[in-house]
Formats: C-alpha cells, structure tokens, sequence
C-alpha cells in the first residue's frame, strides 16, 4: 500500500474520531461474552464472526496510528497496517454483520460493535473495497431520485394494478392507492413490492385515512453500505417529498433499518428538525385499532401464535407492546418467544445481507433457527431470496431435528442455545484470555445470555 492510500484510510478514522469512538477502542476487555450474544458466531462458528474480533481489525490500525506504543513497538500491542490481508478479513467480518446490536446488548462496557464497522465500511469504500451490489443499489435510488419524471409512469401504474386489488379486498370500487395527493396526512414510504404497499393500502382505506404513497422506497442501501452521505441523500429524496406534499406524518413499513434512519439519524445527519412525525406501520395499525378506526376479528388465526422482536424496530426502535397488542387484538394464543424483546436475536436476514450472495450461507446457518426451535408454527418470517417460506421452514425443522454430538451447555461459556465448534471456542478462549479477563465478566455472561 502506498503512502497516499495509506494517509486517505488513516484519514477517514481521524474523520470519525470521536470520544466515543476512542473508548470503543481503548475500552474492550476482551472478556469475549459478546460471542455468546452475535447469531453469526454462535451458527457457524467461525471466529471472525466474534464481534470484539471484528472491532479488533480497526483497533489494530487505531494501535498503529493513533497510539505511540502501537506506533513503536507494534508487535507487542497488536498494531497492524491496513494493508490487503487486513482488509480482506475486514470486509468478510464487516459485511457480513446485521447490524442488529445484540452484542452491545450484552457487552458490559455497551460497545457498539456495528458502529465500529460503520467505520470499518468508510475505511473499505475509500480503500475501493466497498461491497459492490449494495453501491450499485444505492447509486440506482439516487438515480431514480434523480429522474423520478423518467419513471413516473411506470410507478403510478404499478400502483393502480394494485389498486384494483385493494378495491377487491376491501369491496370498494372507489378504493385508491393515491400518488401525489397534496394535502395528504399520511406519506406512506413503502419497499418496492406489491407485498409491502397492498396490506398497508388495505388498512389506511378501512381506516378512512387522508394518506398517499411515496414515488421512492423506504429500504436505505446507501446505509446497509456504509456511506453516510448517499444514505443522507436516499432519505432526502421522501423528505422533500413529504414536504411539498404538506403531510404531516411519514409513515414507514416493515424494513426496520428505513425506520431507524428516519427516526435517529436523518436531522442529525441533515441538520434539520423534520416538519412531521414519523411512525412505523406497526405503530400506526396498534393506533387504529385502539382508536377504533379499525376493526379486528378474534379467532381468525388459529394455534399457538408468537411475534419475533425485529432488532431495528425493537431492541434499536424500542416498539414492543404495539405489535403485540396487534396479535393479541387477533388470537388469545399469543405466546411470547424466549429470549424476547431487547434480548431477541437477530433473525439473520438485516443489514443488507439479503442482497449480498456471498453471504447466504452465512444468512442461512442461523437465521432461520429461533422460531422453529421455540416448538410454535412459523407462519411467516424472513424469506430467503427465491425460496417459500414452506422451504425454508423445512429446512429449519431439519436441522433441528438433526442429532447434535453436542448439545448447548448451560453454565458454562457455552452459554447460548446453540453449539459451536470445539475449535472455535477454543480461538475465542484465547482471545479471551490473551490480555486476561474477569471471572466476573464470565459468570455473568451465563447469567445474561443463556436465558
Ligand atoms: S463483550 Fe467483552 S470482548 Fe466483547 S466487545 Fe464487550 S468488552 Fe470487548
Ligand atoms: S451487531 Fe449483531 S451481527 Fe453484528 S457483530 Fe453484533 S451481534 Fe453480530
């Protein structure tokens, strides 16, 4: 690597110093309990998947510039140049998070490992390693943002041949999916897909809602990607929209990154207080049930029903009760899911994943494993490209049923509900106790995480 690549990656960590960032990087005690708390670790297995070793790949470049003993003596402290090796295992441990925070859940210092690899993208857009699809994502919704008269047409007439479905679900010919209606309350910021704007367009009609729907999609890729301004720009795009619109709410759909984007970073990133509230789907159905805007039928689902805890809506968003209101307003069989609420875990399928091939395996190797395993009929859930639910619940209740030559073991370091490898948990224990660790810190690791 040569000198000027190396000045522009060492400058974009100097750009996104902070104290916060700074403790992240001094703080990590590498007690390893976090291993125990990340899906991906715990399903496959695979020791760069632990999330303080993902952080440990930027700490090791933070050593080597921004620490005189790492600058010095980088042997002994573990500081490392980024050079490619770095950033090869930076961009299999980075891309392949979800984002979803668990670790800093249970992490006693509360490290927030994803925000560490938020770094760990900008350092890998500068150095050209970028993940190719979510950039090419990305740069098409600036480019419909864009040219949005270009594909104008095409939109609105995706729009009316759902409409016509809502006008058959609802019994009401007049029934509309309304597109730049100015003076609408409601700008409903679906995903790009009849399966996200037909059940919303159904619900905001029986509720007699003033709304419309946006010309843009909700899903952020500029996020999943790690670049900041063009994730700025993709929310811009409905912003300005709803404000020419006049609404007054922005409401977005299932995709819980949209809604975490929208409610905790965008007047930050933008520098602007947003003229309207901004509600999540689930919120806005628990709210018209409750005024009684709607009406729902107990009994039309049958059998023992559960929710999962999203990780961006939930332990990220903080909504818990309102989905579950929802269901219990449909069926008194309603059984929570153990772990659930803050300590749910990820399903697997965020953070962009689902657009990255190269990681299926990884995708598959965990996500699909909770519900099943909690012995209640998975009705629905995250869907792997190209495949039925029935497929995937299939295959789930396969390798539950496979025979474990060991099984998850309580009490131990081996707290979580799935077992991993001898040899990975043996990497982990070095880690572990490579610089020492409490005894505190691992009795309390079986406390918090096996439940
Ligand atoms: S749980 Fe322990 S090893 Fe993991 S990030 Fe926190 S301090 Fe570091
Ligand atoms: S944010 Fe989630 S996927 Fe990423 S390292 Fe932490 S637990 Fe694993």
């Amino acid at each position: 690597m040569d000198s000027t690549q190396l000045t522009t990656l060492t400058g974009v960590i100097d750009k996104k110093m902070n104290r916060q960032l700074k403790q992240y990087m001094d703080i990590c005690a590498r007690c390893a309990i976090c291993k125990d708390a990340c899906h991906q670790y715990v399903g496959t297995g695979d020791f760069k998947y632990l999330p303080a070793r993902r952080a440990e790949l930027i700490r090791q470049i933070y050593k080597k510039y921004f620490t005189k003993t790492g600058e010095f003596v980088p042997a002994l402290y573990e500081a490392r140049d980024p050079d490619d090796n770095l950033l090869d295992e930076l961009y299999d441990s980075t891309y392949a998070c979800t984002g979803c925070r668990r670790c800093m859940y249970y992490c006693p210092f509360s490290i927030d490992t994803a925000w560490i690899l938020s770094v760990a993208k900008a350092i890998l857009i500068a150095a050209g390693r970028g993940n190719e699809m979510l950039g090419q994502l990305a740069d098409a919704a600036l480019f419909k943002g864009d040219n949005v008269e270009m594909f104008k047409d095409v939109i609105v007439s995706g729009f009316k041949d759902i409409e016509v479905e809502v006008q058959e679900i609802t019994g009401n010919p007049n029934a509309q999916v309304p597109v730049d209606k100015q003076g609408a309350d409601i700008l409903y910021v679906a995903l790009a897909g009849a399966h996200s704007i037909r059940p919303a367009a159904v619900i905001f009609e029986e509720a007699g809602a003033n709304w419309t729907i946006s010309m843009f999609e909700a899903a952020n890729y500029g996020f999943f990607d790690g670049d900041i301004e063009k994730a700025r720009l993709i929310t811009k795009r409905f912003i300005d929209e709803a404000k020419r619109l006049g609404v007054k709410e922005i409401v977005v759909p299932e995709c819980g990154h949209a809604y975490r984007v929208l409610e905790l970073f965008y007047e930050a990133w933008s520098k602007e207080k947003m003229p309207f509230k901004v509600s999540h789907i689930l919120e806005k159905v628990d709210e018209y049930i409750k005024d009684g805007s709607i009406t729902v039928e107990k009994g039309l689902l049958t059998g023992t029903v559960t929710y999962h805890d999203p990780c961006q809506i939930g332990r990220n968003g903080g909504i818990f009760e309102q989905p579950r209101d929802i269901v219990q307003s449909l069926t008194d069989n309603f059984v929570d899911l153990t772990p659930n609420r803050e300590q749910q875990w990820c399903c697997g399928g965020g953070g962009g994943i689902v657009a990255m091939e190269e990681f299926t395996e990884t995708r598959l190797d965990r996500g699909t494993q909770h519900t099943p395993r909690s012995g209640y009929r998975c009705t629905s859930g995250h869907r792997p490209r190209g495949r039925s639910d029935a497929a995937q619940g299939q295959e789930a209740h396969a390798r539950i049923d496979e025979p474990r030559d060991r099984e998850p073991q309580r009490g131990t370091l081996r707290g979580a509900p799935f077992a991993s490898s001898p040899d990975s948990d043996a990497q982990a224990a070095a880690y572990r106790t490579r610089l020492g660790s409490t005894a505190r810190g691992r009795a309390s690791n079986h406390k918090r995480i096996s439940q």
